[in-house]
Order: C-alpha cells, then structure tokens, then sequence
C-alpha cells in the first residue's frame, strides 16, 4: 500500500510539470489528480504553491470527501470538484483543471468547441461540452461536471466563466486530454477568424471515434 501512495505522489508530481511544458497553466494555477488504486483515495497537489516546488512529498493524500489524510500543507482549492467527480464517476482514476487560455476563451463565451477536425473527433468523440456557471466552495463545481460528462463522450469539459476540466482512466489519461482540449480550442478558433469550419457527419465522427478508441496505437 506504501509504495502504491509514493509512487501515485511521484506519478502526480510530474504530471503537473506537463502541464507547464504545454503552455496550460500561470502561476500557481491548475491542477492534477489521480486515484490511488484499490483505495478510496486520491493524491492532489497543495494550493498555492510554485511548479518547481511540487515535488512527490509535497502532494496531498485526500479521502473522497477531500478531507487531507497526509500532507502538510493545504490541498488545491479545487480538491471538492475532484473528490466529487472521484466519488460519482468511479471509471474515472484521474483528474485535472487548467484555464488554459484559447479553451478557457470558449468557456468564458459558454460556447461549446465544435467537432470539426478528425483529432478530435478520435479524442473527443464531438462536441467539447460547456458546464453550468459555479462557484468554488460547495459540491456545484462537482456536480455540474458530472452532470454535462455523462451525457457525452467527451473527457473534457469547458466550465463556463473558468476553464478546463478532464478526467480519464488515470491521471496521465486526464492530462492528455488537458492538452488536446487546448490544441483543438486553438485551432479551431484559428479557424473561424476567417470563416466558418466545415462540420463532420456524425457517423464519420461515430467511426472516428471507435477506431481510435479501440485500435489506434500500440497494443
Ligand atoms: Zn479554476
């Protein structure tokens, strides 16, 4: 059980440097998470604290009502919304948040990012949903990211007013998605400087979708 918490702390630890090297996150902001196997927990990183210093034993162990089991310092401020989507969607194995900018322009518009590249349809399987406007502090985060997952295959959601946030079987998983969700928000808001992007028909995003899902790269 000790090795699996350390090497979880490890494994979110550098995930959040991920995020730097892609551009996702200013300053303090931005968040990982992943659960640890076989356990009702999660480990998350402290709030308020610079990149370079989110080493392993900085990370927070948390319980699934985002009460701190181990850690010295405050968990992320964002700990509610990840335990709540840990608690109601129990595929999910890792968690992440960003206000990654051109997503974030999305958000802040409440416009959903429309299926209209093949990259995304592998990813993403449609539309990038947008999430109800909450406020941190209570389950509302939570809640309104599981409600608008569920009825999409989406793993990102663009909460409105705030930014990003995706989950995935592990927090890798939910990582990749962070940052494929802002490549596509960039290029498709390239796209529509100049004109209006061309749709892709649903069965071709249907076929796009299986093939990467369950084909794509090695087995
Ligand atoms: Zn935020």
């Amino acid at each position: 059980m000790r090795s699996t918490v350390d090497s979880m702390r490890r494994e979110v630890s550098e995930l959040h440097a991920e995020l730097v090297r892609y551009n996702l996150v200013a300053w303090t902001a931005g968040n990982v998470s992943g659960r640890i196997p076989g356990s009702d927990r999660f480990v998350i990183k402290p709030s308020g604290v610079d990149y370079d210093d989110l080493k392993p034993d900085a990370m927070i162990v948390c319980d699934l009502d985002g009460s701190v089991l181990e850690g010295d310092l405050s968990p992320s401020s964002d700990t509610a919304a990840h335990a709540y989507v840990y608690r109601k969607m129990p595929e999910v194995g890792g968690v992440v948040h960003t206000h990654s900018p051109y997503a974030t322009a999305w958000a802040a518009r409440g416009e959903p990012i429309p299926c209209v590249l093949t990259a995304m349809a592998d990813e993403f399987g449609g539309d990038i949903p947008v999430g109800p406007f909450a406020l941190i502090g209570s389950d509302d985060i939570g809640r309104g990211i599981v409600a608008t997952l569920r009825g999409s295959r989406s793993p990102a959601i663009l909460m409105r007013n705030h930014g990003v946030f995706t989950v995935g079987r592990d927090a890798r998983a939910a990582v990749k998605a962070a940052v494929m969700c802002e490549d596509v928000a960039r290029t498709i808001h390239l796209a529509r400087q100049l004109g209006e992007p061309l749709p892709i028909a649903q069965s071709d995003i249907d076929r796009l979708y299986d093939r990467y899902q369950n084909v794509y790269g090695q087995r």
